[in-house]
């Protein structure tokens, strides 16, 4: 695929999976959702390779992820982006950082702090354990705090992420932490929308942190709820680990059943019926807001 024209609308989504394997129920959920709430606002969507931990990526699951993605339609504009070629603009992000007191290496192990529930910021003056490998963590006490956002679906958070810990952007064996690469990518990428898991949303308080810090722009938040099974329970690891097919025709009643579980309401005729018509149907008839109808957990 070639590089995309700009959005038109302004909207810039992305999906990022995390390449450990083929997509499960969740996962296509959450691209689905973006997906729609980006094509809805007549936005681009973006795909995000987020393979920055490789001991944790079979090396056949971005093609994987592509062919399911594929499947049901859900096309991405321009080139995929893979986090494991962007190490130089997270060193630059993460020398900034540094140079703004925002970062310190650390050398303690979660045996020696997990009794405190979260780190509690003792390398913040020093290496307490200089001899050993070091890790970088932000400090969350010099940035704003507290946190407030407001989540297009969660509503008005407001969230302290010194209670969090500071938390790691550079891992001790070097590789690159989630929190770090994930904000460097959004502003690189332009993104102005961030829709995934409701898993994701106590991530954001760190996110917003590293944003600011940085110097990047603020994308809008939805998180999506919990999936949940037609009994309001939670899906089982069982039921979500379901495989998502690669191939157009099977894919049609998991779409299907992927939009109920996104709170829309799909027309019962359209089970069977191919994966474009699903998606026009969807698009027409796209409510975020249906959402706050599914009895998932939410923020207190
Ligand atoms: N890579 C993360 C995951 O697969 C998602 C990152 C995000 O959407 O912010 O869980």
């Amino acid at each position: 695929m070639t590089t995309a024209p700009p959005s038109t609308s302004g909207y810039i989504g992305r999906f990022a999976p995390t390449p450990s394997g083929p997509l499960h129920l969740g996962s296509l959920v959450a691209a689905l959702g973006s997906w729609l709430d980006a094509r809805a606002a007549g936005g681009h969507w973006l795909l995000r390779i987020e393979d920055i931990d490789p001991p944790r990526c079979p090396p056949d699951a971005v093609d994987w992820i592509r062919r399911q993605l594929e499947a049901f339609g859900l096309e991405w504009d321009g080139e995929i982006l893979h986090q494991s070629s962007r190490g130089a603009s997270y060193q630059a992000a993460l020398d900034r950082l540094i140079a703004d007191r925002m970062a310190y290496p650390c050398g303690c192990s979660r045996r020696e702090w997990q009794q405190h529930g979260h780190y509690p910021g003792w390398c913040r003056h020093g290496p307490l354990h200089p001899g050993r490998a070091q890790a970088w963590r932000m400090r969350t006490d010099k940035g704003i705090q507290p946190v407030c956002w407001q989540d297009r679906l969660f509503g008005s958070q407001c969230l302290d992420p010194t209670t969090q810990g500071d938390v790691v952007i550079k891992r001790k064996d070097g590789l690159w932490a989630y929190q770090l690469a994930v904000v460097v990518d959004d502003a690189k990428q332009g993104i102005t929308d961030v829709v995934r898991g409701f898993d994701l949303l106590d991530n954001t308080p760190w996110q917003r942190q590293l944003q600011v810090a940085l110097n990047y722009p603020e994308p809008r938040y939805l998180h999506l709820p919990l999936i949940l099974g037609e009994d309001g329970q939670k899906l089982s690891k069982q039921n979500l680990a379901t495989a998502i097919p690669h191939d157009g025709t099977l894919a049609r009643p998991v779409l299907h059943q992927a939009l109920k579980l996104l709170g829309q309401a799909p027309s019962p005729t359209l089970r069977q019926a191919d994966v474009s018509t699903q998606l026009a149907h969807a698009l027409e008839h796209w409510s975020p807001l249906a959402m706050t109808a599914i009895p998932g957990r939410r923020p207190d």
